[in-house]
């Protein structure tokens, strides 16, 4: 095996097993991998010749030797964004869309399958998680594919959208009466219970290193080149820390040019906790009590918030945050300029995006790269009254000439509405 558990602080190494803190210093556990031992099978023409998903990058996954490919997950299209460049005032601007990641629709598809390949190597018949909402989707998903049982953890209070995507699966769904903290700590106490594979809590070393398959996938989309910016929504911080240990990985192997990058995380004010911290120049987050509609990224107590903060100051880039009706608008923005419907998630990327423009901590003329990790059909419900449809005309061509004479005011630019 090229990979082993290894304490992040004091580097003692645990083997594989679902274990996900150290047990001496009680640091969290990370797949590290012998990069001497890669340097030989891992090649830029042995990598491009496979089929277009994230298991291309098999190697550089903690993958277990009797894997097999259940779920192709993954390979999303690096999108060219003129339109929103030019309403942020960009120039190169490019989406890493996981709006259309399969088979669940957001960018924890692939953190699942790398959980699940491990899930069922060490022998679980049951997987588990506590999730905001995508995650339980994705394991709800994936488990059915895999035939394991599946129990899903999540605050009472999701999008409906989020909570019926899970059920559809057959998932046992366990709605509780508080936050995404308090699931989580419930879960951890339910996994010392029950032999499970919890994917984000003794699995998530594993789980963790299926967020790097993005960062491979927009090097090699850009022909192999790093950008200089990309932009991340963070929740728990893990993403954003594994978007640059994908970057470090492929400079070490050899398969990009070195080249600084810089990191940028998003968050919405309401639950902002590791935005907060970077603009304070905190090293520590300080919890916080999540009050935003961008569900998906409410963790007040972000389990890799440290590391977050880390990747974000050494790469010089910064944080940002922004409000309720920013992301409402941001989606809508994203949604006219590409044609691209992302959840709430992508709505707090993109409108942080827009504040770093304006800040000038990115330029217009730098290669940046926007994460759109979710899908707008699972959290159509902040749009209540927002788009209210008309009152329906007679199939008469008449009622239609009627109807266009009303609408035939000079359409208001995207630009203005956005900024009102
Ligand atoms: C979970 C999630 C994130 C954040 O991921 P972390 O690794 O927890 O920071 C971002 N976007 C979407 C849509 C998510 O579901
Ligand atoms: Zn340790």
């Amino acid at each position: 095996m090229s990979y082993e558990l290894r304490c992040r602080e004091c580097g003692k190494s645990w083997g594989n097993q679902p274990l996900s803190i150290c047990e001496d210093c009680f640091s969290p556990l990370e797949v590290a991998y012998d990069y001497e031992w890669l340097r030989g099978p891992v090649t830029r023409e042995r990598i491009s010749a496979r089929a277009p998903n994230m298991w291309r990058y098999a190697e550089l996954l903690p993958l277990p030797q009797n894997f097999r490919l259940t779920v192709p997950a993954g390979f999303t299209p690096l999108l060219p964004a003129p339109r929103l460049a030019q309403s942020l005032g960009a120039k190169t601007l490019l989406l890493k869309n996981d709006a259309v990641c399969l088979p669940s629709l957001s960018f924890k598809d692939r953190v699942v399958a790398v959980a699940l390949a491990q899930a069922r190597n060490f022998g679980f018949d049951t997987v588990a998680c506590s999730s905001t909402g995508n995650l339980a989707n994705a394991v709800a998903a994936q488990a059915a594919r895999n035939g394991l049982k599946a129990w899903i953890f999540i605050p009472a209070d999701l999008e409906p959208a989020k909570i019926l995507g899970t059920q559809v699966f057959g998932a046992k769904v366990v709605r509780i009466a508080g936050s995404y903290d308090q699931v989580n700590r419930l879960c951890s106490q339910i996994a010392d219970e029950h032999p499970w594979g919890f994917v984000n809590v003794n699995l998530r070393p594993y789980y963790a290193e299926g967020s790097k398959t993005v960062g491979f996938e927009i090097a090699e989309q850009l022909g192999w080149r790093l950008p200089d910016n990309v932009v991340v929504p963070m929740a728990g911080g893990s993403l954003i820390t594994k978007i640059k240990k994908a970057f470090d990985e492929l400079v070490l192997l050899g398969l990009v040019e070195p080249k600084p990058v810089k990191i940028f995380g998003a968050q919405a004010t309401g639950c902002s906790p590791i935005s907060t911290a970077v603009k304070a120049g905190n090293a520590e987050i300080e919890p916080q009590k999540p009050a935003t509609l961008a569900r998906s990224l409410a963790i007040g107590n972000p389990a890799d918030g440290h590391y977050a903060i880390k990747t974000i100051r050494s790469s010089g880039g910064w944080a940002e945050d922004i409000s309720d009706p920013e992301v409402v608008e941001s989606i809508q923005l994203l949604a006219q300029t590409e044609g691209v419907f992302t959840e709430t998630a992508g709505g707090v990327t993109v409108g942080c995006a827009r504040k770093l423009y304006q800040q000038g901590r990115i330029r217009p003329d730098e290669t940046t790269v926007l994460c759109i990790t979710g899908n707008g059909l699972k959290t159509t419900d902040i749009f209540a009254g927002k788009y209210e449809a008309e009152e329906p005309i007679r199939p008469k061509m008449a009622d239609f000439a009627a109807r266009l004479e009303r609408t035939l005011e000079p359409q208001r630019p995207i630009q203005e509405s956005v900024e009102a």
